[in-house]
Order: structure tokens, then C-alpha cells, then sequence
């Protein structure tokens, strides 16, 4: 197999490195990706099989839980679009995470985190990695004091998501890369409210980016998927053989199905979160919400930064309704485009209450430290028209302030 018979120039942009990098053609000269749904490949000799157990070339495979051509293409254009030299796709976001943390930390390893974390990273690193004797240490990631404190000469890793589930909390990337290298550890990102799109947290300092690539990357709501991007020392020599060995790989229908979706996730995000400015703005002049959390509106805490960091304020919007979970129930059950849901990057817009649903788990003080109030409503926009969801969410929001329902 080849990239066909030019090699791509070197200087192409991320737009055009999600339509053409990785591909690898068979000796048909498919235009478009082949998926190779195989869970083994077949060796013409012995030997052939006994020296490819030794060392697999570019184009040689060995079983699909090892790597696979199509799930080697998804990885391949990942990593170039972040700019990493390598990716390991991975089942589910959550196999990303895992197996970037885990493949590296032992027993009486130190990490410090940001509190504010999708549910299932916070299980990892509070109870998963806790119970394999690494001791994590969480702090406000909005406050650098608090890293600064907390990071210590021994520190092997630190982790955040910026923006954080799910009230868009932004953290200084490179302010916190800055710390951590200082004392060599290992800045792991969780980029995927941001999107690949957006923001280059590669360039600001991270050197292991992990995605959920259910979310933005499929975009359309149909796979679950995730990638671990970094050195090919980190990926190949730390994520792959505990990945490998642990069953955490991502099937290649799953991969096809995310290397096509990256040819429109330029498009599909930008075009989203400049809907979700819109609406974020056209929310902030109703009544009956105390709050609307948008990291592009100028009322963000952390709005300069935001600014700074990301090309735009990504497709997400969290917002208080004034009257808490009765309320915004109500408002729930009102819309007529928003789908109650809790995924997100979808083109379909998809609203959900993290209180009693993604946020559940946590005690009332968890979710209180965490800004995780009961009128809090996380909102994913989607590909719809901006001025049709700003109808559907002003409709929604004035049956919620009126009697009864
Ligand atoms: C969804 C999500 C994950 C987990 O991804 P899955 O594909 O559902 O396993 C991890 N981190 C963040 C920030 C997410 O939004």
C-alpha cells in the first residue's frame, strides 16, 4: 500500500492534512479510504510470520487489537492535523485516558489534576489510579497558585481538560506546561471540548493530547472512538503496549468511519461554534436565566485567556435557569429542535442536566465546588440554523417561567 505515487508537501494546513494525510491505497488506487475489516493478515512463509513478530514495517500488521491499516490511517491523520509525531486510537474516549494514565504511572507516582473533570476522568484518577497506590492531588485548575503548590519535584504527570465539563472553565495551558516541565512531569491534556480544531494545545505546551473521538471528531453521533497523540516514544514505547495487550483498541469500521468524519470536522466545528457565540449572546438577553457560560462572551472569568488560547469558543454553552430543576425541566421538556441527550459534538443540538444525570454520582458539595448547580443546563450546538435553536431555547424558556406543567 501507498499514499499514492506524490508524496503530500510538507507545508499543508490542517484542512487540508484532514482530507489527505494517512491514506494509504491499496493496489486498486481507492479513492476514497478502503476499510479493511480483518481481524488478522495472512503471512506467506514461516519465516515471514516469525520476523514480523520480531519487527512489523510500515505496511505489515499482525492482528487488528495490534493496529490495522484503517485504524493506522485514522492515527496517522490525527497526529499529523495536532502536529504530534504519532496517535494510538483507542475504543472509547475513556480507553484514552485510561491508557495514557495507567501505561505510565505506577505505585507511589504523584499527579496532580483539575477537580473540574468529565464524570468518568474523575473515576479514573479518584478512584482507579488511587487504588494502585499513585496519589493524585486536585486543585481549582483556573488557579495557578494552586498548581503551583501542588506540583512537586516528584510530580510524574499532570491532567486537565480545558474547557472543563461542563462549565467551560478555561485553564492556561501553557502557564501549567510551564510548571510541570520545570520538574519534568508530563502535561496530559484532554482536548476534546475544544476540539482539535480550535485549539493547538500541542503548540501551547501539552505533550500528550487525548480525545474522545465519539464527540467532535465522528461529530455525527454514530461511534464510539478515542486517541491518545503525542512523541512516538510515548505512544509507541508507553500507550501501545499496555493498549495492546489490554483489549482497549479501536475496531477499524469505527476508524473508517472517523477518518472520513475528519475530512468535514474543520467545517462542521467552525461553522457549530459560531452558532454557539450566537446563541450564547442571544440567551444572555433573556430572562428567567441567572447565568449563560460562554468562554467567547466577554463575562467569562477566564475571557481573555479563552481569547488567547482558542481560535473560537468552541460549540458548547452552559446555562442556570433561574428557578432551578423544576425549572429547567421545564424548559427541557419544551424544546421542540434540542434533543435531550447527553452527548455532545453532535450535529444535532443536544441539551442534558448534568445534576441528575452525567454529574449524578457526585454528593451536592462535589457538585456545588464544581459550579454544578440544580439549574444547571449543559447545551451541545449543533449544524442546525442558529436562529431557529434561538427560537426553540426562547419558546422553552417562557413555558418554563409559566404556571404549572
Ligand atoms: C465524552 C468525554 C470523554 C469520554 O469519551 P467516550 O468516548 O465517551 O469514552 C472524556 N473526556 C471528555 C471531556 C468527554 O467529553
Amino acid at each position: 500500500m501507498s499514499q499514492g505515487k506524490r508524496p503530500l508537501p510538507a507545508d499543508i494546513h490542517p484542512r487540508t492534512q484532514a482530507v489527505h494525510s494517512g491514506t494509504r491505497r491499496s493496489q486498486y488506487g481507492e479513492v476514497s479510504e478502503a476499510i479493511f475489516l480483518t481481524q488478522g493478515f495472512v503471512y506467506d512463509s514461516a519465516e515471514q510470520a516469525e520476523a514480523r513478530f520480531i519487527e512489523t514495517g510500515d505496511d505489515e500488521f499482525i492482528y487488528a487489537r495490534y493496529g490495522n491499516p484503517t485504524v493506522r490511517m485514522f492515527e496517522d491523520r490525527i497526529a499529523a492535523l495536532e502536529g504530534t509525531e504519532d496517535a494510538f486510537a483507542t475504543a472509547s474516549g475513556m480507553a484514552a485516558v485510561n491508557g495514557a494514565l495507567t501505561a505510565l504511572l505506577k505505585a507511589g507516582d504523584h499527579v496532580v489534576s483539575a477537580k473540574a473533570l468529565f464524570g468518568s476522568c474523575l473515576y479514573i484518577l479518584e478512584e482507579i489510579l488511587t487504588r494502585y497506590g499513585v496519589e493524585v492531588t486536585f486543585v481549582d485548575g483556573t488557579d495557578l497558585d494552586q498548581w503551583r503548590a501542588a506540583i512537586r519535584p516528584d510530580t510524574k504527570a499532570v491532567f486537565f481538560e480545558s474547557m472543563s465539563n461542563p462549565t467551560l472553565e478555561v485553564i492556561d495551558i501553557r502557564a501549567v506546561s510551564d510548571l510541570a516541565h520545570a520538574v519534568g512531569a508530563l502535561v496530559i491534556v484532554d482536548n476534546v471540548f475544544a476540539t482539535p480544531v480550535l485549539q493547538r494545545s500541542g503548540d501551547l505546551g501539552a505533550d500528550v493530547i487525548v480525545y474522545s473521538a465519539t464527540k467532535h471528531i465522528d461529530g455525527q453521533g454514530r461511534c464510539l472512538g478515542g486517541v491518545i497523540c503525542g512523541t512516538r516514544q510515548f505512544v509507541r514505547k508507553v500507550a501501545e503496549p499496555y493498549l495492546k495487550h489490554t483489549g482497549g483498541s479501536l475496531s477499524p469500521f469505527n476508524a473508517w468511519v472517523m477518518l472520513k468524519a475528519l475530512e468535514t470536522m474543520d467545517l462542521r466545528v467552525r461553522a457549530q461554534a459560531d452558532s454557539a457565540l450566537k446563541v450564547a449572546q442571544a440567551l444572555q438577553g433573556l430572562p428567567g436565566l441567572s447565568r449563560v457560560i460562554h468562554p467567547f462572551l466577554t463575562d467569562h472569568p477566564q475571557h481573555d485567556l479563552a481569547r488567547a488560547q482558542m481560535d473560537a469558543g468552541g460549540t458548547m454553552i452552559a446555562l442556570d435557569v433561574a428557578g432551578g430543576k423544576e425549572a429547567a425541566f421545564k424548559l427541557l421538556n419544551a424544546l421542540q429542535i434540542i434533543v435531550i441527550s447527553n452527548n455532545l459534538g453532535d450535529a444535532k443540538s443536544i441539551i442534558t442536566h448534568p445534576a441528575t444525570t452525567t454529574h449524578q454520582r457526585l454528593t451536592p458539595e462535589q457538585r456545588a465546588g464544581l459550579g454544578i448547580s440544580d439549574g444547571l443546563l449543559r447545551l451541545s450546538i449543533g449544524l442546525e440554523d442558529a436562529g431557529d435553536l434561538i427560537a426553540d431555547l426562547t419558546q422553552a424558556l417562557a413555558a418554563a417561567q409559566g404556571p404549572g406543567s
